[in-house]
């Protein structure tokens, strides 16, 4: 027996028991040999006259034998001699593929589309199988050599025995694979069935581009079932090859000829999803680096999209092979549910996480995956807006938290799909259609957060905005606002006018919260009105402050105030609806306060009633006063009283 080299043993031992945690691959890199051996004798035969091959005739076949408990991969492709099966297999990590690359020179390396640089591929089967027999005939020679091993100490090669690609033109290789048991880590015996075999195929190897075959058990009806007695079999079996891979890649194919239908089966059959895909995105690449893509905007989100448990990623082929099933760093973590497939020959992967981020043509990739993916969603936002609304319904949150993560940075890029509820409109709209209908007067873009619109919409700082022909966004998602404070502002880019419509100019708009207690909203002369209201009244408001206590930092006549007497805003960073948030989170304790203003309206009627407690110093219905507008102004908000018991006592005095 020949040894192993002592490297070859440390890396096989590695292997086999750590790299690799997703073990069924085994079946895809043997597939993906046996495709390099066919395309390596259909490239011989292109380049030597001699050479004489079917094409139509090179297949893979994959069989298993239950008893014996083995899983054979045949190919009859160029085949080995015994010196190379002693150079190929008898030291691990050595590239056959990259030899034959370098000998023929680049050049025609499109021709042969040889799938190389995937280091330990044939190794992989010591993963599942506890002895490998490789049988292997070179292409024109008489003699087939057998390779044997159990993947610990070394390898034998002898000539083949009687029977194993001894006839005529049987040139090839066969894989033969002596399985493991079964454990508990590894399920071996779903290997030893048609079932399991055709599953890894499809899942892994459906877009090799030769035939895998596999014989399969049909049933069919019977031809005369009347003429049979009851008890007699309606069907019967028989065995057949099957070619179980599909072949043709669909995202080689260009968008235009492929039907629409044909995308949707393909989406719902790979990605395992009941709903259409709401928008299909192909596109290629050729040159330096050439790849195909095949990108896919769910109609749905999944279930588990925003659980700590959703994977994102794209699926990785190179080559026709499958690399990875969900390559994370083709997509940024705000298109997440993005669904899709990229093929490219180019990308050299080893099978270690580490090389896939460094590589620099995935990252090239992806770059070009992010900017198809952004302008067609630009794209359904412009053209088919209904259908935008319910992706956005689905998926909008996930691009919220792509500002807010990133402290605002992907702002640029995401801010223009982002809609929210118009107060004003009572419909959905982005930041430019609201920059764009700002009237005259108004510099920001004013929101209110809370937990349901239907509270937001009657909130005495909402009420009063769009009574002055202001709109505010309506936010009730749990981001939105913590989101708006990363964004700080929304720049709007300029838009190019035409002969009809005159361009729009760049512009850098502030956000704020329509409840922040200095939001002048109110025109010079209100504004004036009221600090000249809140100079008058300084004692009024000193004494209600001292019966709020801590409660609120100030009390203050507010022009911004139209119906309701009296709101609550807020001074600082932090929002009442912030404070809630935080409030449910796991620092809840160490959450900061947001500091609250009471705020009067000093043209209501109840002020009135405030100015004469207060002239005829009438301590006690003050503080009855102060408490009661105080905690009626939370309400409104849609905050809890402090104290519940305190509040209906004050409601019955007052009556
Ligand atoms: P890689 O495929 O990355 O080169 P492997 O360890 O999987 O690495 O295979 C080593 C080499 O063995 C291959 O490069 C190829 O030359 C040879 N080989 C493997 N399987 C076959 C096969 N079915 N037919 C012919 N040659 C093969």
């Amino acid at each position: 027996m020949k040894q192993f080299k002592t490297e070859s043993k440390k890396l096989l031992d590695l292997m086999i028991n750590s790299i690799y945690t997703n073990r069924e691959i085994f079946l895809r890199e043997l597939v993906s040999n046996a495709s390099d051996a066919i395309d390596k004798l259909s490239f011989a035969a292109l380049t030597d006259p001699s050479i004489s091959v079917n094409q139509d005739d090179l297949a893979i076949r994959v069989s298993f034998d239950k008893d014996a408990r083995t899983v054979t991969v045949s190919d009859n492709g160029i085949g080995m001699t015994a010196e190379e099966l002693e150079e190929n297999l008898g030291t691990i990590a050595h590239s056959g593929s990259e030899a034959f690359k370098a000998e023929h020179g680049d050049a025609q390396g499109d021709a042969m589309d040889i799938i190389g640089q995937f280091g330990v591929g044939f190794y992989s089967s010591f993963m599942v199988a506890s002895r490998v027999r490789v049988v292997s005939r070179a292409f024109g020679s008489d003699q087939a050599f057998a390779w044997e091993s159990d993947g610990v100490e070394g390898y034998t090669i002898e000539p083949a025995a009687a029977g194993e690609r001894d006839g005529a033109d049987d040139h090839g290789t066969d894989v033969i694979l002596y399985l493991r048991e079964s454990t508990e880590a590894e399920d071996t015996d779903r290997y030893l069935s048609e079932w399991g075999l055709r599953d890894l195929i499809r899942r892994y190897s459906n877009y090799v581009r030769h035939p895998i075959q596999m014989m399969v058990t049909k049933s069919e009806p019977v031809a005369n079932p009347d003429e049979l007695p009851d008890d007699a079999p309606r069907y019967v079996e028989h065995q057949e090859l099957e070619t179980v891979n599909s072949m043709t890649p669909i995202w080689k194919k260009r968008a235009s000829e492929v039907e629409q239908d044909d995308y949707d089966e393909f989406y719902k059959s790979t990605f395992h999803d009941y709903t259409a895909p709401a928008r299909t995105i192909s596109f290629h690449a050729e040159g330096a680096l050439s790849y195909d893509a095949l990108l896919f905007i769910p109609g749905e989100a999944p279930f588990d999209l925003y659980s700590k448990d959703y994977e994102k990623g794209l699926a990785l082929y190179s080559s026709n092979v499958l690399i990875q099933e969900k390559c994370a760093d083709l997509l940024p973590d705000y298109y997440n549910f993005v669904r899709g497939i990229v093929d490219s020959p180019d990308v050299h992967l080893n099978i270690s996480r580490e090389t896939l981020q460094q590589n620099a043509q995935l990252r090239a990739i992806a770059k070009r995956v992010e900017r198809k993916i952004k302008s067609e969603l630009a794209t359904m936002l412009a053209d088919d807006r209904e259908a935008y609304e319910k992706f956005f319904e689905n998926f909008g949150r996930g691009l919220k938290f792509g500002i807010y993560n990133t402290y605002g940075m992907n702002a640029g890029e995401l801010a223009d799909l982002l809609l929210f509820y118009s107060a004003k409109e009572q419909k959905m709209v982005t930041l430019r259609e609201y920059v764009q209908a700002m009237p005259e007067g108004l510099d920001k873009i004013l929101y209110a957060a809370g937990d349901s619109r239907e509270r937001l919409e009657k909130l005495p700082a909402v009420t009063g905005a769009v009574k002055r022909g202001y709109d505010v966004l309506l936010c009730t998602q749990d981001v939105d606002e913590f989101m708006f404070q990363a964004m700080r502002t929304y720049h709007m880019d300029a838009v190019a006018g035409d002969a009809e419509t005159p361009g729009v100019d760049a512009r850098e708009v502030e956000l704020a919260n329509v409840s922040t207690a200095d939001l002048d909203l109110a025109t010079e002369e209100e504004k004036t009105a009221a600090e000249q209201a809140t100079k008058d009244h300084e004692d009024l408001f000193g004494a209600m402050a001292e019966v709020l206590g801590d409660k609120v930092s100030a009390v203050r006549v507010s022009a911004n105030l139209t119906d309701a007497p009296a709101s609550i805003g807020t001074e600082g960073p932090i929002s009442l609806e912030m404070e809630r948030v935080m409030q449910q989170g796991p620092d809840a304790g160490m959450a900061p306060k947001a500091h609250r203003v009471l705020e009067i309206n000093a043209n209501h009627p109840v002020f009135e009633k405030l100015v004469a407690a207060k002239a005829a110093d009438d301590q006690d219905k003050l503080a009855l006063y102060a408490s009661l507008l105080y905690d009626q102004a939370l309400l409104v908000e849609g905050l809890p009283v402090d104290d519940p018991v305190e509040f209906a006592k004050n409601v019955c005095a007052l009556m």
